[in-house]
Parts: C-alpha cells; sequence; structure tokens
C-alpha cells in the first residue's frame, strides 16, 4: 500500500545514538511506500494456533490479506475480514450490531477458537467503531470459552510490522500474573518454530530458565509476568509490548538482535550474564552453534564481500540486518531507512554499525529514490513496491517482508539469512553472462 503517512517528529537531521554517536540521523518525512499492520496476521495466525484474526474492514483489506497469504489459503484459514459496507461507513447502519451478528456466527461454526482478535483498520477509525468497546461486550458474551481482544492493524500511520506489535501488546494484560519474585526468562517476538526450539536447547544448556515465550503456541497458554520476569526481545519492532510489559513489572534485558553468529552470541550472552553464567559454561554450550554459523556464512561471503547495500525503510529490521551483513559478510552499508528507530533498544546496534553509513528515519519515497539511484548500490532491500522498477532499473533487490515471513534468528539459520541476500546477486550474474 502507499500511504501519504507522515513520521511522528520533525524532518531534519538529529544527533545519532551508541557507537553510531557521530553519524548524524536523517528524518524524513513524506511519502511512504509500506505494507499496513494487517500483514502481520499471515505469520501471526500461523504461530498461535488456536486464535483467529478478524479484520474490521473494507475489501480493499480482505484482499491485502488474501495476496499477502497467497498459497497459504487453507479450507479453513483463521483469519478473515468481516466488511464494512458503504451503508455502515454512511451511518445507515448499526454497525456494533452486525459485527455482534459476525462473530456469533463465527463462533458457533468455529469451536476450535479460544481467542478471537477483532482487528482495526483504516475504514474502522474512520468510522471511529469502538472496538475495545466490542472487544469487551463480545468476551463477556463468550467467555470463558473464547477471550476476544483488539488491536489495529490500519495502515494510517503505522507500518507492517507494528501489526505484531499491537497485537502481542493487546495479549499482555491478559498473562497471568507470576506469583513472587521468582526470575524467568521471556522471549519477546514471534519466531518461527524451529527456532524457538533450537533457542530453547540453548537456553537449557546455558542453564538460563525457566524461558517462555510471547505470542505462546496457543492463546489459552499464556506466559505468566510479574516482577521477576526479564525478557529479551528477538525482534527490534517492539516498543509497544516492551513498554506493556514493563507496566506489569518485567525488565528488559538490553541485547543486539539474535541474527547472524555475533548477534545470536551477544543476545544469548545477555541473558547469561543476568544469570550469573560463567564464561566457561557459556563457551561449552554455545561453541557448537557458533562454529556451525560460521562455517556456513563462509560459504557466501565471497559473494557478498565488499558489496554496497542500500536499505528503504520498511520491516524495521534495517539496522540489525545492516550490522549483521556488515559485520559478518562485508557488505558496505550505504543507506539503512528504517521507519522507527527505537535509541533504546537499537543501542547495540548502533554502536555496531559501520560510521560510514547513512541512517535515515521515516520516509520520503521520491528523495530515497533519487538517492538511490545515485548511489547505484549492489542490493537494495525494499518493499514490494518499490522493488520491480528499481529491478527495471537494473538494480538488484530483496523483499524486505521476506525477512519477516522467513525463520532468520539463531545459529542455524544464519547461514540461510545470508543465503537470503546472496541469491540474488549470484542469479544477477548468471543473467549477465
Ligand atoms: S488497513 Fe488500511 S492500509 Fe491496510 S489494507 Fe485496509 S485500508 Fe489498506
Amino acid at each position: 500500500m502507499t500511504h501519504p503517512g507522515a513520521p511522528r517528529e520533525p524532518e531534519g537531521m538529529a544527533p545519532g545514538a551508541g557507537g553510531c554517536a557521530d553519524t548524524p540521523i536523517l528524518r524524513e518525512r513524506g511519502q511512504r511506500e509500506v505494507f499496513c499492520g494487517l500483514t502481520g496476521i499471515i505469520w501471526l495466525h500461523r504461530k498461535i494456533q488456536d486464535a483467529f484474526f478478524l479484520v474490521v474492514g473494507s475489501r480493499t483489506c480482505a484482499h491485502l490479506l488474501q495476496s499477502a497469504a497467497g498459497v497459504m489459503i487453507f479450507a479453513e484459514p483463521r483469519f478473515a475480514t468481516a466488511i464494512i459496507e458503504e451503508r455502515d461507513l454512511a451511518g445507515l447502519a448499526d454497525a456494533n450490531e452486525e459485527l455482534d451478528r459476525v462473530v456469533t456466527r463465527l463462533i458457533q461454526r468455529r469451536p476450535d477458537i479460544r481467542m478471537l482478535f477483532l482487528v482495526g483498520s483504516c475504514p474502522s477509525e474512520v468510522i471511529k467503531l469502538d472496538l475495545s468497546r466490542a472487544a469487551q461486550r463480545l468476551s463477556q458474551r463468550f467467555s470463558p470459552s473464547v477471550r476476544v481482544l483488539n488491536y489495529s492493524g490500519s495502515g494510517i500511520e503505522t507500518t507492517f510490522t507494528e501489526g505484531e506489535d499491537a497485537c502481542l501488546a493487546a495479549l499482555v494484560p491478559e498473562m497471568p500474573a507470576e506469583p513472587g519474585t521468582a526470575r524467568s526468562l521471556l522471549v519477546v517476538g514471534a519466531l518461527a518454530e524451529v527456532v524457538e526450539d533450537q533457542f530453547i536447547r540453548l537456553f537449557a544448556a546455558l542453564g538460563v530458565g525457566p524461558v517462555r515465550f510471547l505470542p505462546s503456541r496457543r492463546a489459552s497458554e499464556l506466559p505468566a509476568v510479574g516482577e521477576g520476569t526479564r525478557f529479551l526481545l528477538a525482534q527490534p519492532f517492539l516498543a509497544g509490548t516492551a513498554r506493556a510489559l514493563e507496566a506489569r513489572g518485567a525488565r528488559h534485558i538490553p541485547a543486539p538482535f539474535p541474527l547472524g553468529e555475533e548477534g545470536t552470541t551477544a543476545w544469548l550472552r545477555a541473558a547469561a550474564e543476568v544469570w550469573g553464567i560463567g564464561e566457561e559454561r557459556f563457551s561449552q554450550a554455545t561453541a557448537q552453534g557458533r562454529e556451525r554459523a560460521r562455517a556456513a556464512l563462509a560459504n557466501h561471503r565471497a559473494t557478498l564481500d565488499g558489496k554496497s547495500i542500500f536499505f528503504f525503510p520498511d520491516s524495521q529490521l534495517e539496522v540489525p540486518l545492516a550490522r549483521f551483513l556488515s559485520r559478518e559478510l562485508g557488505m558496505k552499508p550505504i543507506e539503512i531507512g528504517t521507519p522507527y528507530l527505537h535509541r533504546q533498544h537499537l543501542a547495540h546496534e548502533l554502536a555496531l554499525l559501520p560510521a560510514a553509513a547513512k541512517l535515515v528515519e521515516g520516509q520520503h519515497v521520491d528523495k530515497q529514490l533519487d538517492r538511490c539511484r545515485e548511489a547505484r548500490p549492489d542490493m537494495t532491500v525494499c518493499g514490494l513496491g518499490l522493488a520491480n522498477p528499481l529491478e527495471a532499473e537494473g538494480l538488484t533487490t530483496k523483499w524486505s517482508i521476506e525477512l519477516v515471513f522467513s525463520p532468520i534468528q539463531g545459529y542455524d539459520q544464519a547461514g540461510d539469512l545470508a543465503g537470503l541476500f546472496a541469491r540474488p546477486l549470484v542469479r544477477r550474474e548468471k543473467l549477465m553472462v
């Protein structure tokens, strides 16, 4: 989708933070080229296996979901769109009554649903449909068998990964209270199950635990939270969820994000330090994983080393990706655009970025396209809408959304992550022969 939205801070140069402290951050405002937060439903509905996502939106929202879901439409998908018709928009019908009817029918037909998310959209926001009141009303009616929550996936002023942040933040008040102050680790951010299982094994080998995950695989088994909860963010776009967890007494463990061998090691180390794990045990528990990651990365280094890369702001993964690609594979980030730059959560990442990289927060797509065309990078990371035109101009692109859909965290995914960047370059070289 194309949104004429504006970022939340004024345009201009501002001092950077962390190790990139000397690098000014360019703040831009203008037209943006991003998907909206509804996109998150595609990976969240696969992760939370007893939840259903009901978008309260328009036909456009339904089309977005269907095309984003692509081949993954099952016979009984766990997401749908309740279409707001013109007569709702004109205030001729009681949208709340219609919503109640749709939800009642859905819950009768789908007894497997334990949690229902009412997901707001641009149209529901425009007609000021109060989905939080609707969720309360419907929760009362259907509890205890179904809990009804709400969050917004609207494209007004948001980018697509904010949908996950809004969804997880909506889950936090539902998490049971942890009695006492016993220490536990909460890993926050939707991870592929294979990645989650690897981290479970690594934390067990380290002696860090108990370990829980948000979101949990079943909405009916949300992890407990309390004063003893320490949390690691697995994704860099979860500012709202982190705030909600802190409000419940949990404390954030600052760390880089678990991308690549270095990022994964630093992320695990941050938790190990909180648990007072000694260096010897840490090395023993991580040595094999580190070795596998380094060997897998070596396969891609020749392709990526020295290649320039340009990031359009899209997924909010841009800063950790740039750090990984520059430090572990020798790529040269020219410009790192990100929709929002959370200085605190990204402090460790910023400290590891090459000083020459230009940092941009927000987007003015025309200005950024001009800079990209002038720089002629070897690789451009951008949204789907920009990729085809840039390819037609002879630039090699990588869709940023693919990086959110793919398992990329942890030691055993480091090689796959490098491969996602190497493949388009190899393909172009072949085409040019
Ligand atoms: S929520 Fe807004 S931006 Fe997203 S598909 Fe619906 S109308 Fe488009």
